[in-house]
């Protein structure tokens, strides 16, 4: 690991759009301030007024709105001019020159226009001779092997392509060793090990860092980077070199938040944090498996490559769940997650799992207190899976169980409301209610502040591909600094995007403490007397600096 990096954002959009709550940021102030907290040096902007509306009239406010920004760049949307409602190459040329315009977007989707039609081959042919990048999301293509037949009919357009997540590595990791005029950005495919990845597949020329800000934070893509166990060269390349040599210009001025916390200070130089860190959050597969659940790859995503990780970056224990658990197979899962603790550092205990529809309830009432008899277990993990909201009865033995063991649970809700975390926090008041991916989207986390607020036994934990910006700032705010649990759901997601998440929220930096560790010690509370003593996790003083 090794100094600070940076950063130009290869994708940021401003702009009203569907369905934004109250709460979510959508100006480009927003971006600039964003910017200005995470350290990021400049940035591509697009515009929502562009897509939405008429396309030229929005590019042409856009690059009005950001003129005064010497590190913003302008994205016009673009799309064929033969339906006679936007541009011909010939009548956009010279305006492309006098705003400077170095890369487009593309919506044949949400803009509805054929790219597969004759006369957008015009249009591919011009972008790609006049080497604009051109940015497109993977929900305006019906399958993501549209976009390859993209690449492969326009060899020399540069395509960067948005929004592909970790369920897309099956398609994505081959497609970029066949078509070299594809790039990916790090938006959402924050796979395990990722950075690693793309430097041993020998395409981190390819690979460029966008957080489609404000919808996401900046800080936690910026961290996947920050902390990538990569060559110095390929990290500056991945954060903002490839976008600057695709646009044909220099990297920015380097910009630098002076007023940054020690935990923000420690992830830009790619240090631990000088904190401890409790993740809440995490699954494992078994050793040397390399598949993961059924649509999902996952790399390292055994014991050794998950205590790598975690080691590096100064975790000091956490939660383990099985895999199996969302693969219909709770019961078996249970002993990957004995094999991970019996090889695990100081600090980790279990979560069981056990799916009460393949069980009868007397099945359910040995089984149960037979798994806890191994006292590493302290969880309880259902799954949304399973079929069956959590209220329902057949799961009582389990939760009855957990009530009289003080021991919590750790819920992925099965339903949009959250009328089964009211029930069960009411029910069995002994048992801490943990909710899992209340950083999802600001409905959820709106939803779960009231929950909390209602329950003194419910929390909230984060985790979520989303990296929704400022949510961890709504939850804290709304729920309370002691209510709020990080977590990564590690191996599917690389912990580094969502660690980033809470390190660059605008919290103090005490009540980023509570969230990225001490919150987790006071839900282990009642049952932590039941852990051996090496799966407690000590929180100490500072563990390194
Ligand atoms: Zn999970």
């Amino acid at each position: 690991m090794s100094s600070e990096l940076c950063f130009f954002d290869a994708f940021t959009r401003y702009g009203p759009r569907p369905k934004k709550h109250a709460a979510h940021p959508w100006r480009l102030d927003d971006i600039l301030a964003e910017m200005e907290h995470c350290s990021i040096s400049g940035a591509l902007v697009a515009s929502t007024y562009s897509i939405y509306q008429d396309a030229m009239e929005g590019n042409l406010r856009l690059s009005a709105e950001i003129a005064p920004h010497s590190h913003l760049f302008p994205v016009w949307n673009a799309m064929p001019h033969h339906a006679g409602d936007f541009p011909s190459p010939r009548e956009i040329e010279p305006l492309l020159r006098r705003h400077r315009v170095r890369a487009v977007l593309i919506h044949p989707k949400t803009n509805r226009w054929d790219w597969e039609a004759p006369h957008s081959r015009e249009f591919f042919r011009w972008l790609a001779r006049r080497h604009l990048l051109t940015i497109v999301f993977k929900e305006e293509f019906a399958q993501v092997s549209d976009l390859e037949r993209l690449l492969a009919r326009h060899p020399s357009l540069r395509v960067l392509l948005m929004s592909a997540g970790w369920d897309d590595q099956r398609f994505l990791l081959p497609m970029m060793e066949r078509r070299k005029n594809l790039h990916l950005a790090l938006d959402r495919f924050q796979i395990h090990y990722g950075p690693e990845r793309f430097v041993k597949m020998g395409c981190e020329d390819r690979i460029l860092y966008a957080s489609n800000a404000p919808l996401m934070g900046m800080g936690a893509h910026r961290a996947f980077l920050d902390w990538a166990e990569a060559p110095a060269a390929a990290r500056r390349k991945m954060a903002g070199g490839n976008l600057a040599r695709l646009l044909g210009m220099e990297l920015p001025v380097p910009r630098e938040n002076r007023s940054e916390d020690r935990l923000m200070a420690a992830a830009r130089a790619g240090r631990p944090l000088p904190a401890p860190i409790v993740d809440f959050h995490m699954h494992i597969l078994p050793e040397g498996a390399r598949g993961g659940i059924e649509h999902v790859r996952m790399e390292n995503g055994g014991p050794e490559g998950v205590f790598h990780q975690l080691h590096r970056l100064g975790c000091v224990g956490g939660g383990f769940m099985s895999w199996r658990v969302a693969a219909y197979d709770s019961w078996g899962g249970n002993e990957d997650v004995r094999r991970c603790l019996d090889v695990a550092p100081p600090g980790y205990w279990g979560l069981a799992s056990v799916d009460p529809l393949y069980y009868s309830q007397d099945q359910l009432a040995r089984m149960i207190p037979e798994v806890y008899q191994d006292r590493r277990f302290v969880g309880m993990k259902p799954y949304l899976r399973f079929g069956v909201e959590y209220h329902h009865p057949s799961y009582d033995v389990w939760w009855k169980f957990g009530n009289r063991h003080r021991f919590y649970a750790l819920i992925h809700r099965t339903r949009g409301d959250y009328a089964e975390v009211d029930a069960l926090a009411k029910k069995y008041p002994r048992v801490r209610w943990v909710v899992a991916h209340c950083g999802a989207d600001y409905r959820s986390a709106e939803l779960g502040v009231e929950c909390a607020r209602r329950h003194p036994n419910v929390y909230l934990e984060i985790t979520y591909t989303a990296v929704t910006c400022g949510i961890i700032d709504y939850l804290v705010k709304g729920a309370g600094a002691d209510r709020v649990l990080y977590g990564s759901d590690l191996p599917m997601r690389d912990l580094r995007p969502q660690l980033g998440w809470v390190v660059f929220s605008r919290l103090a930096e005490a009540d980023k403490r509570k969230v990225l560790a001490s919150n987790a010690q006071r839900v282990l509370a009642p049952c932590l007397a039941r852990l051996p003593e090496r799966h407690r996790p000590k929180l100490g003083g500072e563990t390194r600096s």
